[in-house]
C-alpha cells in the first residue's frame, strides 16, 4: 500500500454509532460555551457538505465530460484544474482530485482502506457503507463479489483496478456513458449520474434505474 496519511479526520469508524456521536456534541457544546467556535459557522459548514455540495456536483462533472471531449481530457489531466472550470473549486479534501476514467476494458473502484477519504467537493459526504469495516475490507480482498452485491457481475474479461484514497490522492470514477444516451442534452446526462456509479460500485444505466448492463 502506498504511504497514507489520514490525519485530517475521525479514524473510530468501528466504534458504536452512538459514542463518536455523543463526544462530536459534547465537544461541539464545549467549543462553543467556551466561545471557540461560532455555531452558526458550524451549521453553514455542515450544510455545505450536506446539501449545497454533494454528488450532483459530480455527475455535472461527469455529464460535461461525456459531450465534451476536450473538457474529458482535461479532467482526466489536472481534475482539479478542469472543475474549476465549470465553476466548483477544490476545497478541502479535494485538493488532490484524481478522476479514473471507467472503458469497455477497465473498470475502475474506490475505497479508503484506512478510514474514509472521499473527495467531497464532487460527491459530498461519504455514504455510511464507504466507511464501513466490511467495504474497507472486502473492496481489497474481493472487490467483484462486492461488485456483484452492489447488483452487477463485471465480466471476468474486464480489468478491475481497486484504487486506494488517502488524503493525499482522492478518486472519482468517469462512468461510462450508458447506450441509447446520444439525444439527450447535458443536464439530462447528468440526472442519470448516480453517486455510486462515481465511487465505481455502480454503472450508470439508461433509462434512470434499469438492470445494470455488463460492461462488455
Ligand atoms: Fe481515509
Amino acid at each position: 500500500m502506498s504511504s497514507h496519511r489520514h490525519d485530517d479526520h475521525d479514524h473510530d469508524h468501528n466504534a458504536p454509532d452512538t459514542g463518536p456521536t455523543l463526544r462530536v456534541k459534547a465537544l461541539e457544546t464545549l467549543l462553543v460555551e467556551k466561545g471557540l467556535v461560532d455555531p452558526a459557522a458550524l451549521d453553514a459548514l455542515v450544510d455545505t457538505y450536506e446539501h449545497k455540495v454533494g454528488p450532483r456536483n459530480g455527475a455535472r462533472v461527469v455529464a460535461r465530460a461525456w459531450v465534451d471531449a476536450g473538457f474529458r481530457a482535461r479532467l482526466l489531466a489536472d481534475a482539479v484544474a478542469a472543475i474549476e472550470e465549470i465553476g466548483l473549486a477544490a476545497g478541502p479534501q479535494g485538493e488532490h482530485l484524481t478522476v479514473l476514467e471507467n472503458t469497455p476494458a477497465v473498470h475502475n473502484m474506490v475505497v479508503c482502506t484506512l478510514c474514509s477519504c472521499y473527495p467531497w467537493p464532487v460527491l459530498g459526504l461519504p455514504p455510511v457503507w464507504y466507511k464501513s469495516a466490511a467495504y474497507r475490507s472486502r473492496a481489497v480482498i474481493d472487490p467483484r463479489g462486492v461488485l456483484r452485491e452492489f447488483g452487477f457481475e463485471l465480466p471476468a474479461g474486464v480489468e478491475l483496478r481497486v484504487w486506494d484514497s488517502s488524503a493525499e490522492l482522492r478518486y472519482m470514477v468517469l462512468p461510462m456513458r450508458p447506450a441509447g444516451t446520444e439525444h439527450l442534452a447535458e443536464d439530462e446526462l447528468a440526472a442519470l449520474v448516480t453517486r455510486d456509479s462515481m465511487i465505481g460500485t455502480a454503472l450508470v444505466t439508461y433509462p434512470a434505474g434499469a438492470a445494470a448492463r455488463p460492461v462488455k
